[in-house]
């Protein structure tokens, strides 16, 4: 596990499957700051893998149909465009676990965002986990383990990452920008404590992406003149208006700072909130399906006029005053 804070739960993990003590079913938390769906991934590989030791062989054939992204005896489940997984998608997936592996091997399902469950779906998931069949295993990741529901966490073992301090990150960013950090790069990392990946991606110059949304933030609560999209660049100031609503989302659901994409913009969100008469969780959502929409849009059609689509959706996002 090339990310170090990954290092010593990977090994648990390992020790805990090398003997057969390993549970089947587990909560691993998205921490995307931390390098959660990569720990997941290498997890799955291992849990499918025919000849593993401490990690997946990568040779096996089970290892090269995951490396082809056609492993049959590997599901996988996600929410569509941020909607709720219902009870139909968990009941088709129990029924295909239910039959025999076709390699012989180990049956693995993920479910992503398993926040997005919907009560009955997770009841129908709690079934599975009663009588699980035998060599297969399910792994659950939410946002946080506290969202899933307290019968389901108590029959799943929970995974936590443990987050570096300060000085284990400033020498984790240090040996991969393989340079010293400036004092304002010190300064930054601090806004950025317990999410490594964030910080590097900010070091790293995908500034470009942080100041897109940090000017969306600004134009949406009236601080600032919205930008002009040329056709050039609509699409990335679509996918920063994504961001930015996705930002507003966590921020509504009161995660702490660091679990947030944009902690420098904490401000702008807190603000955004304030000037909400009602409901900003549907105020969000309404306006993330737009987006989600319009990102359909471009890619189904060609010649689309995106930055004017882009700019009569902002219109729509003016402050009430
Ligand atoms: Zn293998």
């Amino acid at each position: 596990m090339h990310l170090p804070w990954l290092r010593e739960p990977w090994r648990q993990l390992i020790g805990e499957a090398q003997q057969h003590r390993l549970s089947h079913a587990h909560c691993i938390p998205a921490r995307e700051e931390l390098g959660a769906s990569v720990f997941t991934e290498n997890f799955v590989r291992f849990l499918l893998c025919q000849n593993p030791t401490q990690q997946a062989c990568g040779q096996c054939k089970s290892c090269l149909l995951w490396a082809a992204e056609t492993h049959p005896d590997y599901y996988e489940l996600k929410s569509d465009d941020g909607r709720a997984i219902g009870v139909d998608k968990i009941r088709e997936l129990t029924h295909q676990l239910q039959q025999t592996a076709s390699q012989q091997g180990a049956k693995v399902a993920w479910i992503k965002e398993a926040h997005r469950l919907t009560t009955e779906a997770a009841n129908a998931l709690l079934k599975t986990l009663e009588e699980p069949s035998p060599n297969t295993y399910l792994i659950l990741s939410p946002e946080r383990t506290a969202d899933l529901l307290p019968t389901l966490r108590s029959r799943m073992q929970l995974h936590r990452f443990v987050e570096p301090d300060q000085a284990a990150l400033e020498h984790w960013l240090t040996q991969q920008l393989k340079r010293s950090l400036t004092s304002a790069e010190r300064h930054l990392v601090t806004s950025y404590q317990g999410a490594p990946l964030t910080a590097l991606a900010a070091l790293r110059g995908e500034q470009d992406e942080v100041e897109r949304v940090a000017l969306i933030a600004r134009a949406a609560v009236g601080a600032a003149v919205w930008p002009q999209p040329t056709k050039d660049d609509a699409n990335h100031w679509l996918m920063a208006s994504i961001a930015w609503l996705q930002e507003l989302l966590r921020v509504q659901q009161q995660l702490p700072p660091h679990r947030c994409h944009y902690p420098q913009l904490q401000e702008w969100a807190q603000t955004w909130l304030q000037q909400q008469p009602s409901h900003p969780v549907t105020t969000l959502s309404h306006r993330l399906s737009l987006c989600y929409n319009l990102r359909h849009m471009t890619r189904e059609q060609s010649g689309l006029n995106l930055p004017l689509l882009l700019q009569n959706l902002w219109l729509q996002w003016q402050p009430h005053r």
